[in-house]
C-alpha cells in the first residue's frame, strides 16, 4: 500500500481509504441497492442516449433533474440541490456549513461515512449512542453544541425510523444546521422531509440509489431552504451529475415511476416476511422501515464469510453499541441483510441456517 508522504495534508494522513470487501458474489444483499434492477424506461433512456450526450458537458447543476425531482417531491426546484450520490451531498454540506475544527455530531451506530467525511473536511466527529429503542437522544445530541447535527431516518444500519418528536426537538433547539439523511425514505412510514420546508436550518438528503436502482449512476439530492441548498451547490461544484445519469434519472422519475412504486411495495412485503422468518428462528431482528433488516447474532464476521462461500453476501458488523444487550449477540455483533426478490432472501436464509452451528 502507498504510504502518505510529507507532501500530503497532515490531517489526512491518519485517514484510511474506504475500501470494504466488494468482491462480486452470486447473490449480493450487502449494500441495500435495488436487487430488482431498474425500470424498463431507464434501460431505454440509457440505450438511446446519443453520442453527443457523452461528448458534451452535462448541464452545470442538473436543471432538468431538479425540475423532475420538484414534481416528484412537490417542492419548488430552487429548494433542491443534486449531487454525485448523496455521499457527495453530505460531503459538500459538511464543507459548506462548518469550519475546520467545528464539531459534527451523529448517532452511533449510524451511516459510517459521516465520521469519515467529517475528518476529510477537518471537522471533529462526535457520536452519541442511540437509545435502547434505536431512537436518538435529542438532549444528548444538543448538549454537544455541534455546528452540524446529522440524523439518519430510517437509520443505517438499524433500519429503525427516528421518532418525529425527537427530531423536532433537535430541530427546534439546534444552533447550527441539522442534516436529515433519508436515503431509505421510500420504504418508510415516517416522512421527515416536510420539516425542511418549515425550518431554514434543515437539509434533507436523499438518493436515487435505493428505490430507483441507480446506485451505479450516482445521483443524490437534498431539499432545504433556497439559501441553504445554494451553499451546498456552491460547495459541490459544477457537472457532478453526468449527462447519461441525468437522462436515466428523468426516465426513472417519469415513465419509470410506477415501476419504482411497485417494487417498493414488494420490498416492504419481503422485508416484513424476512423479519418473521428470522423471528421464527428465535432471532430478534430490529423492526425495519428500510430495504434491509439488521439481525443481532454472534460471530457476524465469521458467519458472513461462511455465507459468502455459499454464494450470498450480507454485511457483518461487530461492536455495534446498543446491540450488545440482545440475547444472541453479546459483542454488538449483527448481520445486515438487504431485501430483494424472495428467491434471493430464501438463499440468504438457507446460507444463514448453514452457519447456525457456529453460534
Ligand atoms: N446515506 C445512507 C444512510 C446510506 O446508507 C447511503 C448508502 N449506503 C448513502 C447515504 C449514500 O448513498 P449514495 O451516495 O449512493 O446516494
Amino acid at each position: 500500500m502507498n504510504r502518505p508522504t510529507g507532501l500530503t495534508r497532515e490531517s489526512y494522513r491518519a485517514i484510511e481509504l474506504y475500501a470494504p470487501d466488494r468482491a462480486p458474489c452470486r447473490i449480493d444483499l450487502s449494500d441495500n441497492t435495488n436487487c430488482w434492477g431498474v425500470a424498463p424506461a431507464v434501460e431505454d433512456a440509457i440505450r438511446e442516449a446519443s453520442i453527443s450526450t457523452v461528448t458534451r458537458y452535462p448541464n452545470l447543476y442538473a436543471a432538468s433533474l431538479k425540475e423532475a425531482l420538484g414534481r416528484y417531491l412537490g417542492v419548488p426546484h430552487d429548494r433542491i440541490v443534486t449531487g454525485c450520490g448523496s455521499d457527495d451531498i453530505l460531503d459538500s454540506a459538511i464543507r459548506a456549513f462548518a469550519e475546520p475544527g467545528d464539531v459534527i455530531v451523529s448517532p452511533d451506530p449510524s451511516f459510517a461515512m459521516i465520521p469519515i467525511f467529517a475528518r476529510m473536511n477537518g471537522l471533529r466527529s462526535v457520536t452519541v449512542p442511540l437509545t435502547s429503542s434505536y431512537d436518538i437522544d435529542p438532549d444528548a445530541m444538543l448538549a454537544t453544541d455541534a455546528r452540524i447535527i446529522y440524523l439518519c431516518s430510517p437509520n443505517n444500519p438499524t433500519g429503525a425510523s427516528l421518532s418525529r418528536s425527537a427530531v423536532e426537538r433537535v430541530v427546534e433547539r439546534a444552533s447550527g444546521v441539522v442534516i436529515i439523511d433519508e436515503a431509505y425514505a421510500e420504504f418508510a412510514s415516517v416522512d421527515l422531509s416536510p420539516i425542511a420546508l418549515e425550518n431554514d436550518r434543515v437539509l434533507v438528503a436523499r438518493t436515487m440509489s435505493k428505490a430507483f436502482g441507480l446506485a451505479g449512476l450516482r445521483i443524490g439530492y437534498a431539499t432545504g431552504a433556497p439559501a441553504l441548498v445554494a451553499e451546498v451547490e456552491k460547495s459541490r461544484g459544477p457537472y457532478k451529475v453526468n449527462a447519461v445519469a441525468e437522462r436515466a434519472a428523468l426516465a426513472a422519475l417519469g415513465d419509470g415511476l410506477e415501476w419504482a412504486r411497485e417494487h417498493v411495495i414488494e420490498a416492504k412485503a419481503n422485508r416484513d416476511r424476512l423479519t418473521s422468518e428470522l423471528e421464527r428462528r428465535a432471532l430478534a431482528p430490529i423492526h425495519s422501515e428500510a430495504n434491509f433488516v439488521l439481525v443481532p447474532i454472534g460471530n457476524a464476521n465469521a458467519r458472513a464469510r461462511h455465507m459468502r462461500t455459499l454464494g450470498v453476501a450480507v454485511r457483518p458488523f461487530e461492536g455495534l453499541p446498543g446491540i450488545s444487550e440482545t440475547l444472541r449477540a453479546s459483542d454488538g455483533s449483527a448481520l445486515r441483510i438487504s431485501v430483494g426478490p424472495w428467491d434471493m432472501i430464501e438463499a440468504a436464509l438457507a446460507a444463514l441456517d448453514a452457519t447456525m452451528g457456529e453460534r
